[in-house]
């Protein structure tokens, strides 16, 4: 059976600061080695200075895989499009993962499975690691359309990009009803879905669904990450709101 890495990403949404990244990697310095990596996923305008200043903590954070991370690109590689980033310009300023497709710009920003699919080709043609979002609507999972509806986002972005292309990406479950409600999935209900999902991708490749890391995301937080990240098929977490506070956000770090 493939060994996981596993993984927790900081997902700052609109929020956090520079003081933040600061505090964060003086914390994350100080951490032993562990087994886990690390990425951070600050505002676009932030990626600049926090990508410099974890270049100046060089080894001490590199050997750790911290890295750093978007929460958006374009689809489109360049050209007239008022206010997107490029995945190209992301890539110059250091980033190495991207997040694709998570449900605050599926359904705020009217991003459908079709551009999520296009965003992740270009994630990874731009040398970007993908981070793909899936998650149900609480209506969702109470009509027993769980499965459904996670198929259908990840089919949509498969049948684009291929099988192998899940070699070089994370998938994130993110249940809608779970995000920034305080109200995490039971353990049993995430791996439930872990499974289902990594069920799903080894059908189609045993070696690529084995290797993928799949995190679970919606309020997860220092009392709930074990419990969660124990299960066998979580690799992780994809963090918001215990992301915006350094100590909070190391320790979930420590306990994957
Ligand atoms: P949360 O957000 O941890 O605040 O629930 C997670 C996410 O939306 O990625």
């Amino acid at each position: 059976m493939a060994t996981r890495r596993p993984l927790v990403a900081a997902n700052w949404k609109m929020g956090g600061s520079q003081q933040l990244a600061q505090e964060l990697f003086e914390k994350l310095s100080r951490l032993h080695d562990g087994l886990s990596e690390v990425v951070v996923c600050p505002p676009s305008v932030y990626l600049d200075s926090v990508q410099r200043m974890l270049s100046g903590y060089g080894q001490e954070l590199t050997q750790k895989l911290v890295s750093l991370g978007a929460q958006n690109l374009s689809h489109q590689e360049f050209g007239a499009y008022t206010g997107e980033i490029s995945g190209a310009m992301l890539k110059e300023f250091g980033c190495s993962y991207v997040i694709i497709g998570h449900s605050e710009r599926r359904r705020m920003y009217g991003e459908t499975s079709d551009m999520v699919a296009e965003k992740f080709a270009m994630a990874q043609k731009m040398g970007l690691t993908p981070i793909l979002c899936v998650g149900e609507s609480l209506a969702a999972r109470e009509a027993n359309r769980t499965f459904e509806v996670l198929t259908g986002e990840l089919d949509a972005v498969v049948d684009k990009v291929g099988i192998m292309a899940f070699d070089n990406a994370v998938l994130a479950y993110e249940p809608l009803w779970a995000i920034g409600t305080g109200k995490s999935a039971t353990p049993e209900q995430a791996q439930e879905v872990h499974a289902f999902l990594r069920q799903r991708l080894t059908g189609l490749s045993p070696c690529v669904g084995e290797k993928l890391r799949i995190l679970y995301g919606g309020s997860v937080k220092s009392s709930n990450a074990a419990d969660l990240f124990n299960q066998p098929d979580v690799d992780g977490g994809l963090v918001g709101g215990a992301s915006l506070n350094a100590s909070e956000f190391t320790t979930l770090c420590r306990i994957a």
